[in-house]
C-alpha cells in the first residue's frame, strides 16, 4: 500500500474550510502537522515568512533523537517540512497577520487572504531575546548561541561566556562547567534575579565566575567569536574579554501578540494550554515553546505538535472530551 494515499481533499475555494490550520512551522507545527494528515484531515500550515523556528538559526543539532552524527538545524527541519507535505499538508511561507476565533469557521488573514479553519493549531514558537548589540547577528551559530543544553559539548576544555542573571543564565552556566574548563556569567547588575537556589549553585561551582555590573557593547571575531567588548557600569570603563564562545541568555519572548485578547496569556505572553493542548477557545490548540517557558526543546515542542495535532483530530471527530 502507498502509505501516502491518505489524503484528505483540501478546500477547492477560499469559502471552504480547512479542517487544521496550523500556525507556526518550528517542530511542534510542523509535527503537529504530519499527525493531522495522517490523521486524513486537511491541513494547511501558514508558517511565516522566516519558516522553521529557531532551528534555522542552530548549525549541528546533536541533541534531536534518531541522528547519532548529529543534523543541520535547517535540515532538519527540511525533512520534517517534507514529512508533512509527503502526507498532503500544503505549506506556504504566509505570516498570519490576524485571527477571528469569534466564529466557526475560524478566520486567519494571511498576505492579505483570509483562510477559513475547523480548528487551528497555534505553534507559533518564541524568539530568543538578543542583546542586539553590533557583530552578534553575524557569528550567531559561530560561537554565539542561545542554548548551552544544545551546544555546550562543542565547548570541551574551552573558556566561555554566559551573558544574563535569570535562571536562564544559571542553568546555561551550570550545564556549560561539564564541558568547559572555565564559565564567566557577565551580569548588568550587581545582583542576580535569578531563583536564590539556582544562584546557590552557580556561586558554590568553582569553574563559575561572575563578572557583575558589566553590559555587553560588541561581540567581536572575524569568522568565529573571539572577544566582547564590555563596559563597567559603575565606572564605565571599557575593556575586553576573550573566549571561546558567548552564551546569551537573557530570556524568551513567545510569538503571541495576535492572539492577545482572545487566548489566554500568562504575565509573560506565553499562551496557557488548559487540558493537554487545548486553550480557552474550543477548537483552538496551542503547542511548542508559545506555551512552553520552561523545556524549550526541538524535541519536546515536536512532541507537543503531536499532541496537540492528536488533540485536533479528536475534536474533529466530534470528541470534544467534554
Ligand atoms: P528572565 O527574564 O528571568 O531573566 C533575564 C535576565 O537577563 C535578567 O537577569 C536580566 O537582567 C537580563 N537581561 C535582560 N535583558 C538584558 C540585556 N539587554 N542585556 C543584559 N542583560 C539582560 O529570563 P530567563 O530566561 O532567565 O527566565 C525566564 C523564566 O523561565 C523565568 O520565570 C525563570 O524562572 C524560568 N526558568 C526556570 C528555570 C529553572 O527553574 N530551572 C530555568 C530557566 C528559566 P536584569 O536582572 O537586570 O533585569
Amino acid at each position: 500500500m502507498d502509505r501516502t494515499q491518505i489524503f484528505a481533499n483540501k478546500p477547492t475555494s477560499q469559502d471552504d474550510s480547512w479542517d487544521v490550520v496550523v500556525v507556526g512551522s518550528g517542530p511542534a507545527g510542523l509535527s503537529a502537522a504530519i499527525y493531522t494528515t495522517r490523521g486524513a484531515a486537511s491541513t494547511l500550515i501558514l508558517g511565516g515568512e522566516k519558516w522553521g523556528g529557531q532551528l534555522m538559526l542552530t548549525t549541528e543539532v546533536d541533541n534531536y533523537p534518531g541522528f547519532p552524527n548529529g543534523i543541520q538545524g535547517p535540515e532538519l527541519m527540511e525533512m520534517m517540512k517534507n514529512q508533512a507535505v509527503r502526507f498532503g499538508a500544503e505549506f506556504k511561507t504566509s505570516s498570519v497577520t490576524s485571527v477571528d476565533f469569534s466564529k466557526v469557521p475560524f478566520e486567519l488573514t494571511a498576505d492579505g487572504k483570509v483562510y477559513k479553519a475547523k480548528s487551528v493549531i497555534v505553534a507559533t514558537g518564541a524568539e530568543t531575546n538578543w542583546l542586539g548589540v553590533p557583530g552578534e547577528t553575524k557569528l550567531i551559530g559561530r560561537g554565539v548561541s542561545s542554548c548551552a543544553p544544545c551546544d555546550a559539548p562543542f565547548f570541551k576544555d574551552k573558556n566561555v561566556l554566559v551573558v544574563g542573571g535569570g535562571d536562564s543564565a544559571m542553568e546555561e552556566a551550570l550545564v556549560l562547567t561539564k564541558y568547559a574548563t572555565s564559565v564567566a556569567i557577565i551580569h548588568r547588575k550587581s545582583e542576580f534575579k535569578a531563583s536564590k537556589a539556582m544562584q546557590q549553585r552557580v556561586f558554590d561551582n568553582p569553574k563559575i565566575k561572575i563578572i557583575w555590573d558589566t553590559e555587553v557593547l560588541e561581540i567581536m571575531g572575524e569568522n568565529v567569536f573571539e572577544k566582547v567588548k564590555v563596559r563597567n557600569t559603575k565606572t564605565s570603563v571599557e575593556s575586553e574579554i576573550s573566549a571561546n564562545g558567548i552564551f546569551i541568555a537573557i530570556g524568551h519572548s513567545p510569538s503571541s501578540a495576535i492572539f492577545k485578547g482572545l487566548l489566554d496569556l500568562d504575565e509573560k505572553e506565553y499562551i496557557i494550554p488548559k487540558e493537554g493542548s487545548k486553550t480557552n477557545i474550543l477548537g483552538v490548540f496551542v503547542s511548542g515553546d508559545v506555551h512552553d517557558h520552561t523545556y524549550r526543546q526541538a524535541v519536546t515542542a515536536a512532541g507537543y505538535g503531536c499532541q496537540a495535532g492528536m488533540d485536533a483530530l479528536n475534536y474533529l471527530s466530534g470528541d470534544h472530551g467534554l
